[in-house]
């Protein structure tokens, strides 16, 4: 059982959201030393520490109480609490900030050379993508049925490999779509860094020290805007 005098706060090991998140708790005062295995970090300045995880994972550690908040994307944050919702399981963890970094979309792209004429140009059709939960709600609000093909990464060759007709990957700067002569032809959600607690609040010194960070967080990034 750990102690709960403690705040743990998991960010990603290693990827585009990890640098940008490890400056920022650094401009709200935090400071660690790092375990050996690189894993956790322990505050030094604050009763604060840091678990490095993937951030596909962090939603489910909040969820599970592992960590107490985390730093995520609101592409993989929203397409877990789909997922929860899909499953029947009840909401465990929520936005509490957008933190201004990690921005990107989640986007449906088609080959160039097709004429787009709307979401119907989808119907019957294949569509790679990471995130099936987000891509089924749209398809749904759109009245457009296809069939979803599940892949965890290169979304975007799919289609050239035959494997799909289209794709619903993260885009920000559209690069990677266009070496894959693709285009991107509907935003299905704008996305940045948020920062996520459980929906349950702290019923101990956690609610202090959460509420102190949110202090400094708000007073750093209101410098920054
Ligand atoms: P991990 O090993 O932690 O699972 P990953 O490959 O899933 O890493 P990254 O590619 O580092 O993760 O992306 C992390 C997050 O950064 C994304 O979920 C998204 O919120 C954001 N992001 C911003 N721009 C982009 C982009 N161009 N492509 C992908 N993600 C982006
Ligand atoms: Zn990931």
């Amino acid at each position: 059982m750990r102690t709960h005098d403690r705040l743990r706060i998991a960010i990603q090991k290693s990827g585009r959201l990890s640098d940008p998140a490890r400056d920022l708790l650094a401009r709200a005062g935090l400071s660690f030393r790092e375990s050996r295995d690189r894993l956790f970090c322990y505050g030094e300045s604050l009763p604060i520490d840091l678990l490095l995880v993937r951030d596909d994972d962090i939603p489910g550690l909040i969820a599970e109480g592992a960590c107490d908040l985390g730093v995520v994307g609101g592409n993989v944050l929203e397409e877990q609490a789909c997922e929860r919702l899909a499953d029947g399981r009840g909401e465990a963890f929520r936005p509490i900030r957008e933190l201004g970094f990690g921005r990107c979309r989640l986007s449906v792209a088609v080959p160039n050379d097709w004429e787009w004429t709307g979401p119907q140009r989808l119907a019957g059709l294949r569509i790679a993508t990471s995130y099936p939960q987000l891509m089924a709600r749209w398809l749904r609000e759109q009245g457009v049925e296809a069939t979803p093909v599940m892949l965890s990464g290169s979304v975007e060759i799919a289609p050239r490999l035959g494997k799909a007709e289209a794709i619903c990957d993260i885009v920000s700067t559209g690069g990677t779509l266009m070496a894959n002569q693709l285009k991107e032809v509907a935003v299905i959600l704008e996305s940045q860094a948020l920062l996520v607690a459980p929906s349950q609040p702290f019923g101990d010194e956690r609610a202090e020290l959460a509420a102190m960070l949110l202090r400094r967080l708000d007073a750093v990034m209101s410098v920054r805007a």
